[in-house]
């Protein structure tokens, strides 16, 4: 395990060596899957320096059963990193080497992005994010950092946070992970039963559905077939489908397309563990 002490002196270190080595981070909660290896794996290619942390974050979560609950396996995610490359290096902090006594969360103006989809679902939440975020980049001062697609609302506000206050900073976006039935991988996927796993490609049919049928559907009439399509399964909860624009958030601009790269955003409750994903509806332009 790696204290900020030891940080900092390798840190000077790592300044006074190297100069110009591009150091890698690879911000995480642990528990990690394929989706979080693809990161690393890139952060491998375009780094000589990688640093893996694996923290999970009390102040992001707004509710204590969720982070009670959260999967934690430090001695397997070990061994699945150094199964990578032996020479990457893992950061494990405890609550109190990150927040001291007291956890307290800044508050930062995020525009609005974080007053949509998960951030009205989750006050409080993206907050938290931008405080741990800060204080890792503050710690290891990266080059490079690596993030998910999957959790794309929380790239928008990193990116905020990149261009605020570290504007060196280059964030890497990686795509979506996802296994045979479509299901986008996340550590709360080991939360779900056999049972609920069964229909749970309807998921990403729904994104893939909304894709194929963007131009015929409304916003609306898309919204409650795929309901349907969701609901229809025993267990299974619509939190939310939006369609909104990958830039800022807003709603589609349908009139507007070309302007408005619009991309899909889901949620859904399965037997009480939230699962989120989205898909990109018309190009990125
Ligand atoms: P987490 O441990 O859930 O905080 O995720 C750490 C990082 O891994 C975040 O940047 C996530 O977006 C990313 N990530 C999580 N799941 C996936 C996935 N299925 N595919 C790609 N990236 C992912």
């Amino acid at each position: 395990m790696t204290t900020i002490k030891k940080l900092r002196e390798l840190e000077i270190i790592l300044n006074k060596s190297t100069g110009k080595k591009v150091l890698g981070m690879v911000p995480t909660m642990g528990s990690l899957h394929e989706g979080h290896i693809s990161l690393v794996n890139r952060a491998v290619k375009m780094c000589d320096e990688v640093w893996v942390s694996i923290f999970v974050n009390p102040a992001q979560f707004n509710d204590i059963n969720d982070y009670k609950k959260y999967p934690v396996d430090l001695k397997k995610d070990i061994d699945n990193i150094k199964s990578i490359n032996q020479n990457i290096n893992i950061f494990i902090p405890n609550v109190n080497d990150i927040y001291g006594a007291k956890i307290v969360k800044d508050k930062f103006d995020f525009q609005k992005v974080d007053k949509v989809l998960e951030g009205i679902k989750r006050p409080g939440h993206f907050n938290g994010v931008g405080t741990i975020v800060k204080k890792l980049f503050e710690i290891f001062k990266p080059n490079l950092v690596f993030f998910g697609e999957k959790d794309f609302q929380q790239t928008i506000i990193v990116q905020k946070i990149i261009d605020n206050y570290f504007k060196n900073i280059k964030m890497i976006v990686c795509p979506t992970v996802r296994s045979e039935d479509g299901l986008a991988l996340s550590s709360r996927n080991s939360l779900l039963s056999k049972d609920a796993k069964k229909n749970i490609s309807a998921i990403y049919d729904s994104l893939l559905f909304a894709k194929q049928n963007f131009n015929k559907f409304s916003d609306n009439d898309l919204k409650s077939i795929i309901k349907n399509k969701i609901e229809k399964n025993t267990g299974y909860i619509l939190d939310y489908f939006e369609l909104r624009c990958s830039k800022t958030l807003r709603f589609c601009n349908r009139k507007n397309i070309k302007k408005c790269c619009c991309r899909a955003f889901i949620c859904v409750i399965v037997d009480g563990v939230r699962l989120i994903d989205n898909l990109v509806m018309t190009n990125e332009n």
